[in-house]
C-alpha cells in the first residue's frame, strides 16, 4: 500500500464529526486544539491535523486558549526553547531586540514555574510575609513544569490525565519539609487508598507485543508474569534457545555469583550492566536480549546495556508490570520497602502545582480543598495581576540574571526575559533559579567557572509521555490486559490510565466509556555512554515532527489492538504528545559516574549560593522526584540572606 493510502487507513488527517464522540463538536483527530494563541507562539507542528482548531474544554467551552486542553505537541513545544537554544549556541545577543526600560521591581524573582519554583515562592512568602512581592517567570504557556495537566473532552465527559510528573511516589519517605508542605496545601495522601480503585483492573494483566521489525512477526502474547514461563514463551516469536534461557532465568533460583559475600556481589553488580549480568553472569543467550532491552526505559531512560545490574535489582519491578530476571537466588539483601503506587491525582502532580498556585493566587484556581482542585477550571487571566503580591508570568524565557554591581555588595539583581517577542527587564532583591541546572551558566555567566562546569555536568533524561483519548477501552477488556510492553515498538509501553476518582471527578470505569491511554517513548542510542544517549535523545526529539509521532501512534495501536476491533481511524479522539527533551533530573550511576564524595557531587558544587542568587530545582539534588524539587526550594530560600 502507498504511504498516502496507509495514512488514510490510519486516519491521519481525518475529521471526526460523530456527535457521540466529542460532545458534538468536530475536531481534527489527533491533534490539535491549537488556536490563535498557540499559533502565535509557534507551537503548531507537522501534522495537517494541527490546522484544525476547534475543541471543547473542561466546561464544554471553546478551549483553544486553555493550556491544559491543548493537544498535539505539548511538553517542551517548539516555542519554549527557541531563545534558550539561541543562548546556548551563542546566537541570541546578536539578534536580540533592544531591552525595554525596566520599571518593575520585586522582593523575589523565581526563574522557572515548576514545583520547585512554585514551592520557592511559597516558602519565601512564609518567611517574608504575605506582602512580599514575588514574580515567577516560566517559558511555557502553563505553570507546573513537568507537573502539567492534560484534559480531554470525549463522549460528553471530561477525561483527565497528566503531562509529566505522574504520582506522589512513596510519600512516607518525604522529608518533614515536603510532608508539611503537602499537608498545608490540604493534601491527605491516605485519601488515595480509597480514591484509587485498586480492584478495577484486578482481572486485567500484562501482555507483550512482539513487533515484526524486531521479532519477525507481529504477535501479542498475554499473561506476562502470570502464565507459567514455558507456556507464555511458547507463544512468543523467539528462538528455542531464547525461550529456554528466559524461562530458566525466571524459574531457577540460582546464585550466579557463588563464593562471593553479599557485599562483594553488590559491588560487582554495581559495576556491570544488567545486559552483561544476563549474558555474562547468567549465561543468557544474546538472542534473548531484545526481549529485555527496554525494561529499564521508564525509570532510567536508557536500555539494559546502560543501567547497572544492581540498580535494576533495587528498582524491583516497574510499571507494576515487569520483573527483572536473574536475582531470585542471589541473596542480595532486602529491597527498600515500596509503598503502593496509588498516590495519584487524576492530573498527576499537576494538582500539587495547582494547589501551590491556589495558595498564593486564590482567584486563579477556585475552590478550597484537594477534592475540588481536580475539576477546578483555572483562570489564567488572574496569574499576572498588578494587584496581586505574587505574579506568575508565562511564555517568558529568562535570558540573563545579573547583579547590579559586584555580587558581594550589590543590592539588586537585574533579570532579562523574552516575552511577546520583546526583551523585558525586572529588578529583584533576590533571585531563585528553579530552572534547569545546565541552563544556569548561560543565564548567569558571572558564576565561578567551577560552579558553571558542575551545573553543566548532569544531562537531563529525554522522554515522551503520550496520551491518547480513545472512544472506549473494550479492546483492552477483550484482551484481558491493562499493560502492554512492546520492546521493539516506537512506544515501548502502553497502559490504561490510573483508576482514580476524586471529588466530582469520576474515572471512566466501564470499558464502553471513553478513556485515556498512556504511551511511553524514551529515545536513546544503545551502546553509547548514558549521558551521550540522553544528548542523542534530545536531538532526536527536536528533529521529529508531530506527524511522525502521530503516524507511529496510530500504526502501533492499530497493530496491537486491531485484532480486538480497535480502528485507529475511528476510535481515537485526540493525541497529546508530552515531549520532555529535558525530562528527569540526571541521577548519578554507579556504571558511568565517579564515586563522588557527597560534597564533591556536581549538584552540590553547582547549587552554591552566589550573592543574591540561589539555586533550586530537582536538578540541584540530582534526584528526579517531586520531593527533591520541594526540598531544594526550601534550601534555596533558606540561603537567602535577610538584607
Ligand atoms: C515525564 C516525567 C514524569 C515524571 N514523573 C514523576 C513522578 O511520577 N513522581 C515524581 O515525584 N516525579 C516525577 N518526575 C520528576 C519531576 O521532574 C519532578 O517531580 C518535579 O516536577 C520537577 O520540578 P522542578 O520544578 O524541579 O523542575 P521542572 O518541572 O522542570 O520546572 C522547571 C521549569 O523551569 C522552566 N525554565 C527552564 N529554563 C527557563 C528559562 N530560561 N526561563 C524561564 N523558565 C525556564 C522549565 O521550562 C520548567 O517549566 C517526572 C518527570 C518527567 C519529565
Amino acid at each position: 500500500m502507498s504511504e498516502g493510502g496507509r495514512d488514510r487507513q490510519l486516519g491521519m488527517g481525518r475529521r471526526i464529526t460523530r456527535r457521540d464522540f466529542l460532545n458534538g463538536v468536530s475536531i481534527g483527530v489527533g491533534g490539535a486544539v491549537l488556536g490563535s494563541k498557540a499559533g502565535l507562539f509557534g507551537a503548531l507542528e507537522g501534522s495537517a491535523l494541527n490546522t484544525e482548531a476547534k475543541a471543547v474544554g473542561a466546561s464544554g467551552a471553546a478551549a483553544s486558549d486553555y493550556p491544559p486542553a491543548l493537544t498535539g505537541m505539548r511538553g517542551s513545544y517548539d516555542a519554549t526553547y527557541k531563545y534558550a537554544h539561541a543562548l546556548r549556541d551563542d546566537a541570541f545577543w546578536d539578534l536580540a531586540p533592544k531591552p525595554s526600560e525596566t520599571t518593575e521591581s520585586y522582593d523575589l524573582v523565581v526563574v522557572g514555574g515548576g514545583i520547585s519554583g512554585l514551592a520557592a515562592a511559597y516558602f519565601y512568602r512564609q518567611k517574608a510575609g504575605k506582602n512580599a512581592r514575588i514574580l515567577l517567570l516560566d517559558n511555557h504557556d502553563d505553570f507546573g513544569g513537568h507537573a502539567k495537566r492534560n484534559e480531554f473532552t470525549a463522549g460528553n465527559r471530561l477525561v483527565l490525565s497528566y503531562g509529566g510528573a505522574q504520582s506522589i511516589e512513596s510519600p512516607e519517605q518525604y522529608s518533614k519539609i515536603a510532608k508539611d508542605l503537602l499537608t498545608e496545601l490540604g493534601i491527605d495522601t491516605s485519601v488515595f487508598y480509597k480514591a484509587y480503585d485498586q480492584k478495577l483492573y484486578s482481572n486485567l494483566g500484562t501482555a507483550v507485543f512482539f513487533d515484526r521489525e524486531t521479532f519477525g512477526q507481529d504477535r501479542m502474547v498475554v499473561g506476562l508474569n502470570t502464565t507459567p514461563w514455558p507456556e507464555f514463551l511458547a507463544q512468543a516469536p523467539l528462538s528455542a534457545a531464547a525461550r529456554r534461557d528466559i524461562a530458566r532465568l525466571y524459574t531457577d533460583k540460582k546464585d550466579y555469583l557463588p563464593g562471593l559475600t553479599r557485599e562483594q556481589k553488590r559491588a560487582k553488580l554495581a559495576k556491570i550492566s544488567y545486559a552483561d549480568f544476563l549474558t555474562k553472569t547468567c549465561k543468557l543467550t544474546p538472542e534473548a536480549l531484545p526481549f529485555f532491552q527496554t525494561y529499564t526505559h521508564d525509570l532510567f531512560g536508557v536500555g539494559i546495556e546502560a543501567v547497572a545490574a544492581l540498580s535494576c535489582y533495587e528498582a524491583g519491578d516497574d510499571y507494576g508490570a515487569i520483573e527483572y530476571a536473574g536475582f531470585d537466588g542471589m541473596d542480595l539483601g532486602e529491597r527498600e520497602k515500596q509503598e503502593p503506587y496509588i498516590f495519584h491525582f487524576p492530573d498527576g502532580n499537576a494538582s500539587i502545582a495547582r494547589l501551590l498556585v491556589r495558595s498564593m493566587i486564590p482567584a486563579a484556581i477556585p475552590g478550597h480543598d484537594m477534592y475540588d482542585v481536580v475539576t477546578a477550571r483555572a483562570d489564567y487571566s488572574q496569574l499576572d495581576r498588578s494587584s496581586s503580591a505574587v505574579r506568575i508570568r508565562l511564555n517568558s524565557t529568562v535570558v540573563k540574571v545579573r547583579h547590579d554591581g559586584p555580587a558581594a555588595s550589590a543590592k539588586q539583581v537585574h533579570v532579562l526575559y523574552m516575552c511577546d517577542g520583546k526583551l523585558q527587564g525586572v529588578r529583584a532583591g533576590h533571585v531563585v533559579m528553579a530552572c534547569y541546572n545546565m541552563m544556569v551558566p548561560y543565564l548567569c555567566p558571572e558564576l565561578p567557572q567551577k560552579q558553571q562546569e558542575a551545573l553543566k555536568y548532569g544531562v537531563k533524561v529525554p522522554l515522551v509521555y503520550t496520551h491518547v483519548a480513545i472512544r472506549n477501552w473494550q479492546a483492552f477488556e477483550k484482551l484481558g490486559v491493562q499493560h502492554i510492553v512492546s520492546p521493539g515498538s516506537y512506544h515501548c509501553y502502553t497502559s490504561l490510565d490510573f483508576p482514580v476518582s476524586l471529588g466530582e471527578y469520576r474515572f471512566p470505569s466501564h470499558p464502553d466509556e471513553p478513556a485515556v491511554l498512556f504511551m511511553l517513548r524514551t529515545p536513546c542510542k544503545p551502546g553509547l555512554p548514558a549521558r551521550d544517549q540522553y544528548r542523542w535523545g534530545h536531538m532526536e526529539l527536536y528533529q521529529t515532527p508531530y506527524a511522525t509521532f502521530e503516524r507511529n501512534i496510530r500504526d502501533q495501536l492499530g497493530r496491537m489492538l486491531g485484532p480486538q476491533g480497535f480502528d485507529p481511524a475511528r476510535d481515537m479522539a485526540a493525541i497529546t504528545v508530552n515531549r520532555w527533551s529535558h525530562g528527569y533530573a540526571y541521577e548519578y550511576s554507579t556504571l558511568w559516574d565517579p564515586d563522588f564524595d557527597s560534597e564533591e557531587q556536581p549538584c552540590v558544587i553547582g547549587r552554591q549560593p552566589f550573592g543574591r542568587i540561589t539555586i533550586a530545582n530537582s536538578d540541584a539534588a540530582a534526584t528526579a522526584y517531586t520531593n527533591a524539587a520541594i526540598d531544594q526550594a526550601w534550601r534555596a530560600v533558606g540561603e537567602i540572606s535577610s538584607q
